[in-house]
């Protein structure tokens, strides 16, 4: 990263000369070579796996068994007798090779606020802050809760708790006390990192308070630590509460870094809650950075110098795997935006992208639909850097994926839909960039070490062949797979292993194509089967998307006499278009003539927004339960990033009655 020039007239810019060129190969040189490989991590991944390993990590002591343990017990892990640790293979290694190399671009919520701080400056920050918790009693194993903004700090907490050998657990902080609470219980954490407030979007957020309120009810917490962000007045509990900036002034700039068995947890990080009560899913250390580091280098393509821009929170796994680990194990530069996508205006991500050069950038598609929503005018934007654009999260829709390819990629970077879960560490199902062929629609073929299983859901048999659906299992235990549920291991077994025995089971539909793609149906739950067709929401709901109108849509499957289910779609519009019957005929003709007439929606709700989760994944359960009549059993709709429109598509639904 070079610091921005000396400030010059303006008509010298408009003589530079451009000699920027992309990097000429990717590390695979081919789809043939990425498919001797991944066969050989499917046949030998001891022999591939032990190399990755070794090449992509630094291990304080050497593993000597790469894998051990089945799917069918439960008990995988990997590099046994090995010893490293992770704070140490994403900073000192890099700082003592060279300490002046950007690793964090910070991004502030308004535009000009950000500062870069270099490996050498994070390994200092690491250090003292590791020694402010290991002096508040921090000890190996401890977990200890971060709520925190989008800010470097929050990299520098992850780091400093893992060099100390004690675990994060992050919580987005945008999460309700209560949520925040019954995190902070479940992990049985004794200290949580704040700040005074968050500042996102133009707005302050009160994450103090919110610390505060939640931990009313956990009090084994001994010790908040406050990062001051805004200056703002905070109500401080003596004794509990300690302000960042006073104790890292008492400690030096370096500790030594703790080694780590390989299965030593790293981290704990509750899912989404998509599909019910959050899960507090358990990771440890080499397998898990094995995956972020390998997924990195390959999916991503990301090599020396790259800028790495993730959108993710750190409060998800992607923030986790992609913001955090994945690059800096690499040594590049990642950005940290503290902002949304719409502040001051829609061309905030495009600003940032070609402002610090930005190589690859990885979003989710409730984003991509928000800016394609808003208009092309937001982006006028060359980022000629850019490589690779990402995808994460939810199936991403062929028009949605089109416009990111050809509006934001200007058809020269290639777009990796990328699937995977929290429990899988990292990508799991996804193209390499530059080496796979895309289809828009489809997260193509495994990432090494994957052995995806198409089952029959009813019979439970494995599927074999082409151009076959069914839900989405994998064959063989993978470095970066979650080791348990926290506290629940039986929850672990039942949810992904003893579904099928012997298989991991994702809760995905996925159908493998004539070519052997792969295409993410959505949850299993989320099927609709009509007269016996087994339809996928999203492919009910990409071909709504493709309507002019329509800005966002939910489809469910409801009960029906006549047809075993029926489709009921749910769909939001683009401003200035009217609601009426001819709009809600035209999107059923849409979908006719899409997929088929047996696809054809039966109802179609407009509502002003669809629920969806923190993370921005539509809850489709509260859709079903809100058909159903049973309004008063929504579960547990903690997750919900604005409760308030259930209400609203309550409203919708019995107006429609
Ligand atoms: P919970 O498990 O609590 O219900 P969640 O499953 O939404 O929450 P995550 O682990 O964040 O929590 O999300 C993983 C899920 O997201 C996958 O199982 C899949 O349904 C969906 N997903 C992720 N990436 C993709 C993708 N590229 N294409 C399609 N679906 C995806
Ligand atoms: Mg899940």
């Amino acid at each position: 990263m070079t610091a921005s020039p000396p400030k010059a007239p303006v008509v010298a810019e408009a003589h530079e000369v451009d000699t920027f060129q992309h990097p000429s190969k990717p590390h695979i040189g081919s789809l043939q070579e990425y498919e001797t490989l991944y066969q050989e991590s499917i046949q030998e991944p001891e022999k591939f796996w032990g190399r990755q390993a070794r090449e992509l990590l630094t291990w304080q002591r050497d593993f000597q068994t790469v894998k051990s343990g089945s799917l069918e017990n439960g008990d995988c892990a990997w590099f046994l007798e090995g010893q490293l640790n992770a704070s140490y293979n994403c900073v000192d290694r890099h700082a003592f090779k060279d300490p002046n190399r950007v690793a964090i671009i910070y991004e502030a919520d308004e535009p000009n606020d950000g500062r870069n701080l270099t490996y050498g400056e994070l390994l200092r920050e690491v250090c003292k802050t590791a020694y402010v918790l290991k002096q508040m009693g921090v000890k190996k194993g401890d977990a200890v809760a971060i709520y925190l903004p989008m800010i470097p700090e929050a990299l520098i907490a992850f780091l400093a708790i893992t060099r100390i050998g004690a675990v994060h657990s992050v919580v987005f902080a945008g999460f309700s006390s209560d949520s925040l609470r019954d995190r902070v219980i479940d992990a049985e954490c004794k200290v949580v990192i704040t700040t005074d407030e968050g500042k996102r979007g133009g707005k302050l957020i009160g994450t103090k308070k919110i610390v505060d309120d939640a931990l009313k009810q956990c009090p084994d917490v001994r010790h908040v630590l406050v990062y001051k962000r805004t200056g703002a007045e905070v109500p401080f509990t003596k004794g509990r509460d300690l302000w960042w900036h006073e104790e890292v002034e008492k400690w030096p700039s370096y500790i030594a870094p703790e080694p780590m068995n390989s299965e030593d947890p790293l981290f704990l990080l509750y899912t989404s809650g998509s599909t019910g009560k959050p899960k507090g899913v358990m990771h440890t250390t080499g397998g898990y950075l094995v995956g972020a580091a390998a997924t990195g280098k390959y999916v991503f393509d990301i090599h020396e110098g790259d800028r790495y821009f993730c959108g993710g929170d750190v409060g998800w796994i992607t923030g986790h795997t992609y913001v955090v680990y994945a690059p800096l194990l690499l040594g590049v530069a990642t950005v940290v935006f503290e902002g949304t996508p719409a502040y001051p205006n829609f061309s905030r991500y495009w600003d940032i992208i070609e402002k610090h050069k930005v190589t690859q950038f990885y979003v989710a598609p409730t984003a991509l639909r928000l800016l394609k929503r808003a208009g092309d005018h937001y982006v006028k934007h060359e980022m000629k850097h850019l490589r690779v654009l990402g995808s994460v999260g939810e199936p991403i829709a062929a028009e949605v994926w089109k416009w990111y390819f050809e509006t934001v990629g200007k058809e020269e970077a290639q777009v990796v839909d990328t699937y995977w879960q929290t429990e899988t560490g990292s990508n799991v199902i996804t193209p390499l960039a530059g080496v796979t062929p895309t289809k828009p629609g489809s997260a193509s073929l495994p990432f090494f070490g994957i052995e995806p299983a198409i089952i029959d859901p009813v019979s439970g048999d494995e599927i074999a062949g082409n151009d076959v659906e069914g839900v989405l299992a994998f064959k063989q235990a993978w470095p970066s797979m979650a080791r348990t549920v926290w506290g629940s291991h039986k929850r672990y077994l039942d949810t992904y292993l003893n579904v099928y025995k012997g298989y991991y089971f994702t809760g995905d539909g996925a159908g493998r194509d004539h070519e052997g793609f792969y295409w993410i149906r959505g949850r299993v739950d989320d099927v609709v089967n009509v007269s016996g067709h087994r339809l996928s929401t999203a492919e009910i709901e990409a071909a709504l998307i493709e309507h002019p109108a329509v800005a966002e849509s939910a489809v469910v499957g409801v009960h029906d006499e006549l047809t075993g289910q029926a489709v009921n779609a749910f769909v939001a519009i683009k401003d200035g278009n009217e609601v009426n019957d001819a709009l809600r005929k035209e999107l059923i003709l849409q979908v006719r003539k899409s997929i088929g007439p047996f696809a054809a929606p039966k109802a179609v709700f407009i509502v002003p927004d669809l629920p969806k989760t923190r993370s921005g994944k539509i809850m489709r359960r509260i859709l079903r339960k809100i058909l159903a009549g049973e309004e008063d059993q929504l579960g547990d709709i903690t997750t919900l990033s604005d409760p308030s429109v259930v209400d609203k598509i309550i409203a919708v639904a019995h107006e429609a009655k």
